[in-house]
């Protein structure tokens, strides 16, 4: 500690937070070495239109097979991911796993498109469009198969070059999805400059909705806005069919979570699609 901490007199050293930052340090070193050993893997959640059931697209959401601690969710290490430029490598990562599923999915005939998150961070990055279009090109997908899913407060750090970024993206035929919409301290007018196609309307809300007059409130506006700006309304974190039935009474678009699935391994969300995309006449 600093020579003003210890004239004070107080012990300001904290060994728990040590402990913590070493326990970062050890998982950010961890992850590094994950990422070259391929221990990244990517579960899908299917997004469902609630007007015709369809299957409208697909969420990725990474998760890390750790050597000893078994299957990592997002919570346990991206939080101290998206602190360091390691953040990049494995939004790379993710996209590269994405886009080869994409392939695949084209060449099966299942044309699905594939949401992927974006951490605020990589946002800002003036090379983001290049590193997402030279993949595109490299694993020959088709830029309308990719949706970039941002946060509000992502986009209102910096919205300047937040802006520039989501608009090379949009220019190329990607298209944009607010994340989580209504967490944050959304300036509307931002929205109405931005290239954004799809709004989503944050789980806390869509959880209480059927409960609490208040989230109602908010889950109407989102969707209402949403419309009025020619956006998709997405709601995510449904869990019961009664939340599914205000929704559809909404007039929200679509539709994702437990109701309807969960995060399911590549594999079995093949299956999953196979079985969901297939016209119904073919049905057994
Ligand atoms: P998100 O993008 O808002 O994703 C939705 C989260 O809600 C996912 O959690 C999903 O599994 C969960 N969820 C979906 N439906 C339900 C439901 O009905 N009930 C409940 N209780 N939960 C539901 P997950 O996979 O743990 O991801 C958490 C967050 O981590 C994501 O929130 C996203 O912000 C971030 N994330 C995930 N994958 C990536 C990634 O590849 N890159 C970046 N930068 N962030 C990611
Ligand atoms: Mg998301
Ligand atoms: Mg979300
Ligand atoms: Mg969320």
């Amino acid at each position: 500690y600093t020579a003003k901490e210890r004239q004070s007199g107080v012990q300001l050293y904290d060994p728990s937070a040590d402990d913590h930052d070493r326990s970062r340090l050890l998982l950010l070193s961890e992850l590094r070495l994950g990422l070259a050993e391929s221990q990244l893997v990517v579960h899908y959640q299917p997004q469902l239109s609630l007007g015709s059931g369809r299957v409208t697209g697909v969420e990725a959401l990474v998760r890390w097979q750790h050597p000893t601690r078994g299957l990592l969710g997002p919570v346990d290490f991206l939080p101290a991911v998206e602190r360091t430029a390691l953040i990049e490598p494995l939004t790379d990562a993710v996209l590269d796993a994405v886009l080869a599923q994409l392939r695949e999915w084209c060449t099966e005939g299942i044309a699905v498109p594939v949401s992927v998150n974006l951490s605020a961070r990589s946002l800002i990055r003036a090379d983001l469009p290049d590193r997402v279009l030279s993949r595109l090109r490299a694993h020959g997908v088709p830029a309308a198969m990719l949706r970039l899913e941002v946060t509000e407060s992502a986009l209102l750090t910096e919205p300047a070059r937040a802006g520039a970024v989501l608009g090379r993206l949009h220019a190329a035929g990607v298209t944009i999805s607010i994340d989580d919409f209504g967490t944050g301290f959304s300036a509307m007018s931002h929205l109405k400059h931005l290239p954004v196609s799809e709004i989503k309307v944050d789980r806390s809300y869509v959880a209480e909705m059927t409960s609490s007059t208040e989230d109602a409130a908010v889950v109407r506006s989102v969707i209402d806005l949403g419309h009025e700006l020619g956006m998709t309304v997405v709601a995510e974190g449904v869990e019961d069919a009664v939340t599914a039935e205000a929704l559809a009474s909404l007039r929200c678009d679509v539709v994702q979570g437990h109701l309807f699935s969960v995060a399911r391994t590549a594999g079995d969300v093949t299956d999953w699609l196979r079985n969901a995309t297939r016209s119904p006449a073919s049905r057994p």
